[in-house]
């Protein structure tokens, strides 16, 4: 290993000083032609069908070459990943970063985090944001939030038009518009990927029905966060009628809205809606995954199409944690780890209809998350603080968003300071390396 690192340490010394003495204009002959090489580690791909011992070469942002056998020669920096997993940059397609706004018990505010202080360190390269921001204040969120993230930070405009501000706003049904939410998303259709719904405790239809209606106008889906149980509006009448296929219902796993029957069966409602084409999504959270109501859906045969975080100031420093902590819980529930890496990667991109992420096909945008799996005795706690022991836990080692490194839990890409000369300056190159400041 020591002696792995020292030569390629030497070859990227001669190659940056090539470089330098170019003038870094374009490639010499003679130069290594991939960026990065991830080396030896098991790569799992589901959109592919992979799930084998590969390397990956990267250049410029993109994945170039999966192969059985890459010459490390061929490579500017390699990354020996032996012993690990290597997957698609996860998604996480249920989070809330819209913070910095000053709003106290907001979601639009301090309940939201940052995006880049969470993400990278879980190997999530890109976060869906769950209607934090409506038509009303969603330009400050991009302009304050999303254009400054390292993370890609994708939305679901809330059909309220201030967003997630709180209990008035969001039971306020005249805010609900599905025209300005419809304009909104198609003046932002670059981040905009759907319409959200959430918290709603009335009895009326209105805000379901006018988030669809948003949805058909700007041609993108709705997920919905069902609010409170009530008898006039029923989950089997919202999966059966008003969902249309392509939606999504979050929060799958909270048992809050008759999930369950109360026999304690899976309610048919949510056969009914996955056989009509509506996805579902575990939406963890602070409050909404319940070992119980996972347990006995899986057992019945109904997983989720996606697992996401419900990311915020709450759930993760409860049981939630982080995104390769909820994979874990479903590894402890029976799940493969091919399946919950599909759930976190393609399942989600195709979700959202960003099927250029969530893959590593020759061509892609090189985001990689390169895992691994520990044994041992561990205990997860779900969202009413009931724990449930597992025996695997899956760690994010280290994580490259468009082919540069964002976080490196073991310094698995950095030289022994003892190799390097005793003045050593900052060490990486900007061709690998996305933490050089
Ligand atoms: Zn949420």
């Amino acid at each position: 290993m020591t002696k792995l690192h020292r030569r390629y340490s030497r070859r990227e010394l001669l190659a940056g000083t090539a470089a330098i003495s170019l003038g870094c204009s374009g490639r010499s002959a003679g130069e290594p032609e991939f960026d990065l090489l991830l080396r030896g580690g098991h790569v799992i791909d589901p959109k592919n069908g992979l799930s084998a011992l590969r390397d990956i070469a990267v250049s410029g942002g993109k994945v170039v070459s999966v192969d059985d056998a890459i010459d490390a020669g061929r490579a500017f920096k390699v990354v020996d990943c032996r012993g690990l997993y290597v997957t698609p940059g996860l998604v996480d397609l249920h989070v809330h970063v819209f913070a910095g706004t000053n709003e106290a018990r907001s979601y639009a505010g301090d309940n939201s985090v940052y995006p880049d202080g969470y993400t990278f360190r879980s190997g999530v390269t890109t976060v869906v944001d769950a209607g934090c921001a409506g038509w009303r204040n969603f330009e400050a969120f991009r302009n304050t939030v999303i254009s400054r993230a390292r993370t890609r930070v994708l939305a679901l405009a809330n059909i309220v038009g201030h967003g997630m501000r709180g209990g008035d706003f969001e039971q306020d049904l005249s805010d609900m518009q599905a025209g300005p939410t419809a304009d909104l998303a198609k003046a932002h259709r670059d981040i905009i990927v759907g319409v959200k719904t959430a918290h709603y405790a009335g009895p009326e239809w209105d805000p379901y029905e006018e988030a669809v209606r948003a949805g058909n106008a700007a041609g993108i889906p709705v997920m919905v966060d069902f609010g409170s149980n009530l008898a006039e509006r029923p989950i089997e009448t919202l999966l059966t009628e008003k969902l249309r296929p392509g939606d999504i219902y979050t929060h799958c796993f909270s048992g809050n809205r008759r999930e369950l029957l109360p026999d304690g069966t899976p309610n048919p409602g949510l056969f009914a809606g996955r056989e009509r084409g509506v996805y579902f999504d575990v939406g963890h959270g602070g409050g909404s995954f319940k070992w119980s109501v996972a347990s006995t859906c899986m057992e019945a045969g109904f997983p989720a199409d996606s697992i996401s975080t419900d990311l915020h100031i709450g759930s993760m420093n409860a049981g939630m944690q982080d995104q390769v902590t909820t994979m874990s819980k479903f590894l402890a529930l029976g799940q493969s780890l091919d399946e919950v890496v599909r759930q976190s990667t393609w399942n989600p991109a195709r979700q959202i209809k960003r099927e250029e992420l969530g893959h590593l096909s020759p061509g892609a945008i090189a985001d990689v998350a390169v895992l691994r799996l520990e044994s041992g005795a561990f205990g997860f706690v779900d969202s009413f603080g009931a724990r449930h022991n597992g025996t695997e836990r899956l760690v994010c080692e280290m994580t490259f968003k468009d082919g540069l490194l964002a976080w490196d839990r073991n310094g698995r890409t950095r030289d022994d300071w003892r190799e390097l000369p005793l003045d050593y300056g900052r060490q990486g190159e900007s061709r690998w390396d996305g933490l050089l400041h």
